[in-house]
């Protein structure tokens, strides 16, 4: 990552020693000079003056292969997440896992966690089902039991937390036994953030964000990001984008960019309150059950505290059942009955009213996605709620 930028006396060196709350801010910037945007155009033109030969250096060429808005984003995503590559930014988190995916070969073997994004195993599920793959379901948590079924296999899927039960895989030891038996490793870090855990760093293969959520920050725009560890698996994702067509447009892209800028505050405001929630909603006794590893009691508390550097902004709370876990949702005047997370304004949901969701989440569980409002006037509203329903 050599682009000119916009600090000309921060090498490439000086600029990988910078704290991530500083790169998310200084990453991506124009090249300075007299008079020069301290932000990156919007670049609306789907096609470049080809004055270069193809494949030279600097031809873009068609806007389906790059487009100027994405790489000053591209750029910071793959700083932060401690790459030596430029991210590759695509028009959904889906439209990234969708490229991730294709890394298992034909008739290869991928091993997921039973408990993950619903798009993530339907499509890994589907791809089942037509004969392109074998999908193998494990409880990421179980370290041993996952170990052992990766004897074979092409492609660890990780997610951790996973999303919506916030179980915590060993991922260390795991992408030490995937690396022993030659599997590459995928990581969907949605939920930690590249401020939480940096899975490169630990040996892993390929980092997918649904940007949609925390990097880009406002639930104003969806988009995708990958980030490979090595040249060629990034030409290969990069190719699965130019062929199948999951660009983000130049405006999502900027937005992402612009939503990442204040990643840093909005995690650290977001987390603070849901680790201040969960422990009041903990001690709540018409809630029968909250997961959140920033609990000591929950049992991924003890790796959640030696892998991350903090315990995530999402909170998963159960009721007895389906119907007072609706009723409690309905009776909120504040949080937002929406699916999605990672935004500034808090929303919450009860997973299982999907269709798509794992049938071992359970029917009563709702999960609560932090935002950053002021955290007495979040505990008030869910207070209020819980003692309505007694
Ligand atoms: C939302 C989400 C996705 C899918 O991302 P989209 O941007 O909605 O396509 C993938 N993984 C996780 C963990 C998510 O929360």
């Amino acid at each position: 990552m050599t682009h000119p930028h916009a600090y000309p006396h921060l090498d490439a060196a000086a600029m990988s020693q910078l704290a991530p709350e500083t790169l998310a801010v200084a990453a991506g910037r124009p090249e300075r000079g007299p008079d020069t945007p301290v932000n990156p155009a919007v670049v609306l033109s789907s096609t470049f003056v080809g004055l270069g030969g193809v494949g030279e250096e600097g031809a873009i060429g068609y806007a389906r292969v790059s487009n100027p808005t994405w790489e000053p984003f591209e750029e910071a995503v793959g700083r932060l997440e401690g790459a030596e590559l430029p991210a590759l930014v695509y028009s959904s988190g889906m439209g990234a896992i969708a490229a991730a995916l294709s890394l298992v070969p034909v008739g290869g073997v991928l091993v997921a966690p039973q408990h993950a994004y619903s798009g993530t195993l339907g499509l890994a599920q589907s791809k089942a089902e037509r004969g392109e793959l074998s999908l193998i379901g494990v409880d990421i948590a179980d370290t041993e039991a996952t170990a052992a079924a990766l004897d074979g296999a092409d492609v660890l899927w990780v997610e951790s937390p996973t999303n919506p039960m916030l179980e915590v895989a060993d991922l260390p030891a795991l992408v030490a036994a995937a690396r022993a038996a030659g599997v590459l490793v995928v990581v969907d870090n949605t939920f930690s953030t590249p401020l939480g855990q940096k899975p490169l760093a630990l040996g892993a293969d390929v980092v997918v964000h649904s940007a949609t959520k925390y990097l880009a920050g406002h639930s104003d725009v969806l988009l995708g990001i990958a980030v490979a560890a090595t040249v060629q698996l990034r030409e290969r994702l990069h190719a699965h984008r130019t062929l199948h067509g999951a660009i983000a447009g130049p405006f999502e892209a900027w937005l992402g960019l612009r939503g990442l800028r204040t990643l840093a505050l909005r995690v650290e405001r977001s987390q603070a309150t849901a680790g201040e929630l969960a422990r009041r909603l903990d001690a709540h006794p018409a809630v029968a059950r909250v997961r959140y590893p920033g609990l000591p009691a929950d049992p991924g508390h003890e790796r959640a505290a030696a892998q991350f550097t903090g315990f995530g902004s999402v909170v998963s709370i159960e009721f007895d059942d389906a119907a007072s876990a609706d009723a409690f949702v309905a009776r909120l005047a504040l949080w937002l009955p929406a699916t999605s997370l990672g935004g500034v304004e808090s929303t919450i949901e009860r997973r299982r009213r999907h269709a798509g969701e794992a049938q071992t989440v359970p029917e009563g569980l709702v999960r609560l996605s932090v935002g950053i409002e002021n955290v007495e006037d979040l505990w008030e509203d869910l207070r209020q709620s819980l003692e309505a329903g007694r």
